[in-house]
């Protein structure tokens, strides 16, 4: 392909792709592939010869986009969001194009400097310490990986780093029951065991019962176990639950441990100010992450990571070989190759700052509060409605229900929730997924894509009560 060939087949692209944009209610949802079927669909090995753009898209048309679940359909109500926007699509475009490396600063000044910017502007927006330093990850898998790696170093005075475990110290970290997977899969990177990962149990909301966490770290601390840290969740995955953040810092001062907040998909919530509540307690916190890349109409990958203590994170992960010596680093810069685990970064900030810009602070918390308002008012039909019941309490724009029937058993209810799940993703105008409650099959239904309207949503529901007639 030659630059003329690029200008050309570019423009084609953008609009196909506002297109697609503007016809996407036309696709099912989810996917209808079958396993293997777009595998097959390929060519069994690369082509020896040049391939023309046209033929390549061709492909893409007819068999990618088939095994495609389109996540910016406006009723994706499942999982939690994976959120794009106009101006994020359009700053991917530049970041791709621009196709820098930003490990540190020399190697793009610009992108190093408007991601502090950025972190800066986020830290304000959502009144959060402004003594906080941030950084982007990928992912907030990574950012609770980095959080637990830096407690460790912390706590052996970064001898771990250098001579491994030493003396078979059992290390523990603490959180609900309700938490993401994640933070097993960092306590098993860290080396720490996942038989030191502590499951706290949980109140009625599904939130932390923190008189058990005291309980666990006071049992702990008898068997000469050191309690190293305590992941507390705003807005749990299954039921977007909130632990007690404020009375888990008290606990986390209380016996000096690491304190790291998993925000993942709610941290947006604190843009608004009847959200800050949850936040008490904040200046307690050693790091914390959120995803922009869920609820913040950024493109998947951008998650923003809070740390207090910078020099401990930076000492935990520094590395200086000589090839990466500039003479601009005892200046006041930022090498983010020393804040994650990865050496190679993509120029993630620009569409943070496509994306601020092009909403504006009221722009993006009107929209957050259009959707926690569609949300709360669907709570409220379905509450009001004689097949169907409320689950846990809306906090966000999520909520969890199921349909009942007073002569069905436990079992049968479950089964007649699944089937009404199955229905409703078959039927290509909508995807909701599921959790359990109690051992109660419920539906969960996130009112989240950037674009969503009332009209979705009212679409949705009756979808939902049709399908559930049909079955009782
Ligand atoms: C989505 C989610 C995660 C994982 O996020 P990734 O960015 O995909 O790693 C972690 N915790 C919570 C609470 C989540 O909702």
């Amino acid at each position: 392909m030659n630059i003329d060939e690029f200008r050309q087949h570019a423009h084609l692209m953008v609009d196909w792709m506002a297109d697609y944009l503007s016809n996407i209610e036309q696709y099912p949802v989810k996917s209808t592939v079958t396993p293997r079927e777009v595998y097959n669909s390929i060519a069994p090995v690369a082509p020896k010869e040049p391939e023309d753009m046209a033929t390549i898209f061709q492909d893409f048309e007819a068999k990618i986009l088939p095994g495609i679940t389109h996540w910016q359909h406006p009723n994706f109500h499942a999982y939690f969001s994976g959120n794009s926007s106009y101006p994020s699509v359009l700053a991917e475009m530049l970041t791709a194009t621009l196709g820098a490396q930003c490990m540190i600063w020399d190697t793009s000044p610009a992108a190093a400097e408007l991601e502090e910017k950025m972190m800066n502007w986020l830290k304000q927006m959502m009144n959060l310490p402004l003594n906080w330093d941030g950084v982007i990850q990928d992912t907030a898998s990574t950012a609770t990986l980095a959080s637990i790696l830096t407690a460790r170093e912390k706590c052996s005075n970064f001898q771990i780093n250098r001579k491994g475990f030493q003396n078979n110290e059992e290390l523990r970290i603490y959180c609900s029951q309700e938490t993401h997977s994640s933070i097993e899969k960092a306590v098993k990177i860290a080396g720490i065991g996942s038989d030191n990962l502590v499951k706290i149990l949980v109140d009625e909301h599904l939130a932390m019962d923190t008189k058990n966490l005291e309980a666990a770290i006071l049992a702990d601390l008898k068997q000469n176990k050191v309690p190293l840290c305590v992941v507390a969740t705003l807005g749990t995955t299954g039921t977007t639950a909130i632990d007690p953040l404020f009375e888990i810092s008290k606990i986390c001062q209380r016996y000096d441990i690491w304190l790291h907040v998993d925000a993942a998909f709610a941290g947006t919530a604190l843009l608004l100010e009847e959200y800050r509540d949850m936040v008490k307690g904040i200046e307690a916190v050693d790091t914390f992450v959120f995803n922009p890349h869920k609820w913040m109409f950024t493109n998947f990958d951008c998650s923003v990571y809070f740390v207090k203590d910078k020099q401990a994170l930076i000492k935990t992960f520094e590395i200086m070989p000589e090839y990466l010596k500039t003479n601009v680093d005892h200046l006041q810069i930022n090498n983010y190759r020393d804040w994650g685990v990865p050496l190679g970064r993509r120029f993630r900030a620009l569409k943070l700052w496509f994306v601020m810009r092009s909403f504006g602070e009221n722009g993006l918390k009107e929209r957050l509060r259009h959707h926690i308002k569609m949300a709360k008012d669907l709570a409220i039909k379905i509450e009001n409605h004689g097949n169907f019941e409320m689950v846990m309490p809306t906090h966000f724009n999520m909520i969890t229900f199921r349909c009942v029937q007073n002569k069905l058993s436990l079992d049968q209810l479950n089964d007649l929730n699944r089937e009404l799940n199955t229905q409703l993703n078959q039927s290509g105008k909508v995807y909701l997924t599921h959790t359990t409650v109690n051992q109660k099959y419920i539906l969960r239904m996130v009112i989240g894509k950037t674009y969503v309207e009332q009209q979705h949503v009212d679409m949705a529901w009756q979808l939902i009560q049709d399908i559930a007639k049909r079955l009782i």
